[in-house]
């Protein structure tokens, strides 16, 4: 390719919007371009590292045995209503959906269970014909709330989505191991830093799921690992080993004591000098269901936190806030800042921490503002909390197999494998006929890879002051031959041999045959970040050439006829 011939336009300022690196790396290099919020246009550069993404996807999924398809990107609604997601998806909000001319309502694809599924089940009739994997590489749409960070958040992005069908669990624990051992060879190939962490599964269940992070500051999201076991986990789902409550001795008698204006622990540790791990805070949420929203109370140690991903799985909601100041006041009847197990209005669901399951003699608020507690017990003096899981856990703290510290760090999720076992069979009516003759729903998972946002991670983990350094194996063409004056006969000789011989040694190379000054020159491939460059310029008349290696700046003089060897390296 001669980039004389392609759209090509780098510009000298970064996008206004631009928080990330990647996103103002590859906008600034003409990689993308914003069409509107969350959706670009991929250059032609652009689309070569998309599909040579793609393409190390498919050589490692089809390794494993999983078969390309293509699904159609707009749904009927009457596929997501057999699955009961389609309520769901709408009060979520992030679904495009419309009306078609006929009146019916479809939706353009979140994600694709709903069809696999429905393909799979009119296929596969008999336990003889599993397991099987299919996969799609396409379009994903989805109405983000906050689209941003480039192609890291998009609203439609490029997504590769596998599914699995098994005859029962061992199958697809296999098969879940399969997709496993894929995405590490993906992400190793890629040239990429990552890690892969247990992932909370959601209001989804199903038994297991795993994130793939791409390591990088600036990733939403956060992990916490331990070098010493192994450990490794989001947030979002892990779990610790933290020094035991204080042991708070036999019940006694309640006490309750007036606090003016005291409200946050840090005030009720000075005012009664009690540590904050013997006080339990009460905490008012709002769960968001489908058809309502209900509060929900949370009690967890005074100097713990609530991770309310966790919250959110235990109540089952689609989502979970804190409470506003008008709700906490109708379930407490006091002000904010007083909520407590006792005097919550009754209906209202309490949920504590298992760190504070066997507690007595705790401070605790009591729904009344300017007053608190000395010696609760609960199930003495408030309704039994319902003890589980809810605390985030935090670096520092023991791994859970107790064999190290947690220690944190930042991911960006390129990937996901879950198993879901037998949601969307079940409810779909898709089954197959198993050994003894009964029908039996498939047992799936379902495995997803950003496509578009790998890439963007690649340019997070890659690059310098001066723009993008591509891994090679991703890199839109992995060397640039550059004719610094396209008006030396003696230069554009050479470089159009060096370029044919290469493309002709079947090494992917580009062409930079654009007329510019070399200092401009220079700046843009620096930030266009092709891996090995070889320059053309005031030399070619002695057959002498600089070749570089963009990533460590090493530069030499070498003879033209030695350029095929170094890029074979
Ligand atoms: P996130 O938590 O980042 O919103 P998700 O968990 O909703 O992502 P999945 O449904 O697991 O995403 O989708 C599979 C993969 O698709 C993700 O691991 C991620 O790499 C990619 N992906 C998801 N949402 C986006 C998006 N808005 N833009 C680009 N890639 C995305
Ligand atoms: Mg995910």
């Amino acid at each position: 390719m001669r980039l004389s011939t392609i759209p090509l336009a780098t510009l000298r300022e970064d996008p206004a919007d631009a928080e990330v690196p990647s996103h103002r790396l590859l906008a600034r290099a003409g990689y993308i371009q914003k069409i509107a919020a969350g959706i670009y246009v991929y250059s032609p550069l652009m689309w070569r590292t998309l599909r040579k993404v793609s393409n190390i996807v498919r050589e490692e999924l089809e390794r494993e045995g999983a078969h390309e398809i293509l699904m159609p990107i707009l749904q009927p609604k009457e596929i997501w209503e057999q699955s009961g997601r389609w309520a769901r998806y709408l009060a979520e909000g992030l679904m495009f959906h419309m009306v078609d001319k006929r009146g019916s309502e479809v939706c353009l694809g979140p994600t694709h269970e709903e069809v696999v599924t429905t393909y799979v089940k009119r296929i596969i009739k008999s336990y003889k014909q599993l397991p099987i994997n299919v996969y799609q590489i396409q379009d994903k749409f989805r109405d983000e709330i906050r689209p941003r960070f480039g192609l890291m958040r998009g609203r439609e992005f490029l997504m590769k989505d596998a599914y699995s069908f098994d005859i029962d669990e061992s199958g697809l624990d296999a098969s879940y191991r399969a997709m496993d051992r894929a995405y590490r060879r993906i992400f190793e190939r890629c040239g990429l830093a990552f890690r892969a962490v247990e992932a909370d599964s959601g209001a989804i269940g199903g038994s297991g799921s795993q994130e793939f992070m791409v390591l990088a500051e600036t990733g939403e999201d956060a992990i916490l690992y331990c070098e010493e076991s192994g450990y490794a986990a989001n947030v979002e789902k892990a779990t610790s080993i933290i020094s035991a409550t204080p042991d708070g001795g036999a019940p006694k008698d309640l006490e309750k004591h007036e606090t003016p204006g005291i409200k946050t622990v840090e005030q009720l540790v000075e005012f009664f000098g009690m540590e904050a791990a013997r006080m339990a805070k009460t905490v008012i949420y709002n769960a968001t269901y489908e058809d309502r929203v209900e509060p929900i109370a949370v009690m967890m140690r005074g100097d713990l936190e609530i991770n309310e991903v966790k919250l959110c799985g235990i109540v089952d909601a689609l989502a979970v806030g804190l409470a506003d100041e008008e709700t906490v006041k109708r379930v407490t009847g006091a002000d904010v800042g007083f909520a407590g197990p006792i005097g919550l209005q009754d209906d209202v669901r309490l949920i504590a921490d298992l760190t504070l399951q066997g507690a007595t003699n705790l401070l605790t608020g009591c729904c009344e503002t300017g007053y608190h507690c000395l010696n609760v017990n609960p199930g003495r003096d408030c309704k039994s909390p319902d003890y589980r899981d809810v605390r985030l856990a935090r670096a520092g703290e023991r791994s859970p197999d107790d064999k190290g510290a947690l220690v944190e760090t930042r991911g960006i999720e390129v990937g996901h494998i879950f198993k879901l076992g037998t949601k969307y069979s079940s409810a779909m009516d898709a089954t197959f006929i198993a050994e003894d003759g009964k029908p039996t729903p498939f047992v799936m998972g379902c495995y997803g890879i950003g496509v578009s946002r790998t890439a963007a991670s690649a340019v997070e983990q890659n690059h310098d002051d001066s723009g993008i350094v591509w891994p090679r194996p991703i890199a839109p063409f992995e060397v640039v031959v550059a004719i610094l004056d396209a008006k030396r006969s003696e230069q554009v000789e050479l470089g159009e041999k060096l370029y044919a011989d290469l493309v002709e040694a079947g090494i992917d190379t580009c062409l930079d045959d654009r007329k510019m000054s070399p200092g401009a020159k220079f700046k843009d491939l620096d930030l266009l970040g092709f891996p090995l460059r070889v320059v053309v310029g005031r030399r070619a008349g002695e057959g002498v050439v600089e070749f570089s290696h963009r990533a460590t700046g090493d530069k030499a003089d070498i003879p033209a006829t030695e350029v095929l060897d170094r890029v074979r390296g």
